[in-house]
């Protein structure tokens, strides 16, 4: 797994958070179900996200930005939010049923944000060129201010 192709970006004001990413196949994310298209470890401010590799280089920009965006989100919920989920209960259920829980739909309502911020745009998150933009604080992302 760590000899897949992938980057490391910090992200954030200090304390950054260290996002270490791997392209991966699904049968190598361990500790997530193989039929997600991605997956997130984080460990305080140091997170390790997996992507479905196939899934990640054959989507449209909007939806890599928004895969890897999504993991991303995870990571900042433990690293800036404690886990709290920006007091998510089920409004995530407006991007699918999946979503529904306090840590899918924070995840995703940090995905669409940061794509209503930055566009489809990755650069920020270590992907690809692109010009600079400053990531949605994630203390923002809340149930009363979804985007979709
Ligand atoms: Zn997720």
């Amino acid at each position: 797994m760590w000899s897949a192709p992938g980057w490391t970006v910090n992200l954030g004001d200090p304390p950054e958070t260290s996002v270490t990413v791997r392209l991966v196949s699904p049968r190598e994310y361990g500790v997530c179900s193989p039929r997600l298209s991605g997956c997130a470890v984080p460990v305080g401010h140091v997170c390790l996200v997996m992507l479905d590799r196939a899934a990640f280089l054959n989507g449209t920009p909007r939806q890599r930005t928004l895969l890897l965006a999504h993991e991303v989100g995870h990571c900042l919920d433990a690293s800036r939010l404690e886990y709290t989920h920006g007091d998510f209960r089920d409004e995530g259920r407006v991007y699918s049923a999946y979503h529904a829980s306090p840590v899918e739909g924070f995840a995703e309502a940090y995905a669409h944000a940061y794509l209503a911020r930055c566009g489809p745009n990755a650069a920020p998150l270590g992907w690809g060129q692109g010009p600079p933009c400053v990531l949605p604080d994630p203390h923002g992302v809340r149930p009363d201010r979804l985007l979709r």
